[in-house]
């Protein structure tokens, strides 16, 4: 069976908090495919040795992409730290991500709380 598909998004001052999630949880991400914005997805990649298939950076694109994806029905679950406390220069297509999640009612993750209960 195919793997199921969770990308993986973290603002800057949130990185840190995705990268020590995906090491905290790399037996349950082991079993799906992964994704993520360009950042994001280095990162995870190097911290946990899982393959992590790069998109743009968010800033750049990253985030339409995935969105596209979200709606062409190949993304199952978004892990997305954004920042409360930092305006981001790409926050319509912040918004848009939020927004298609929704549309298409997949589950997103936007605190580690949140991202745990989904995980397990
Ligand atoms: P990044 O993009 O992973 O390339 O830093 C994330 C974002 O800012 O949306």
């Amino acid at each position: 069976m195919e793997k199921k598909t969770i990308a993986l998004i973290a603002h800057d001052n949130k990185k840190n908090e995705i990268v020590s999630w995906a090491i905290k949880n790399k037996s349950r991400l082991e079993k799906f495919s992964l994704c993520g914005t360009g950042h994001t997805a280095k990162m995870v990649e190097e911290a946990t040795g899982l393959p992590v298939k790069a998109y743009l950076s968010g800033p750049l694109g990253g985030d339409q992409q995935i969105g596209a994806k979200v709606a062409e029905g190949e993304i199952s679950m978004v892990v997305f730290f954004w920042d409360p406390l930092q305006m981001q220069p790409h926050d319509p297509d912040v918004k848009a991500l939020l927004r298609i999640a929704v549309v298409y009612d997949i589950p997103i993750a936007t605190n580690e709380a949140t991202a745990d209960c989904i995980i397990k």
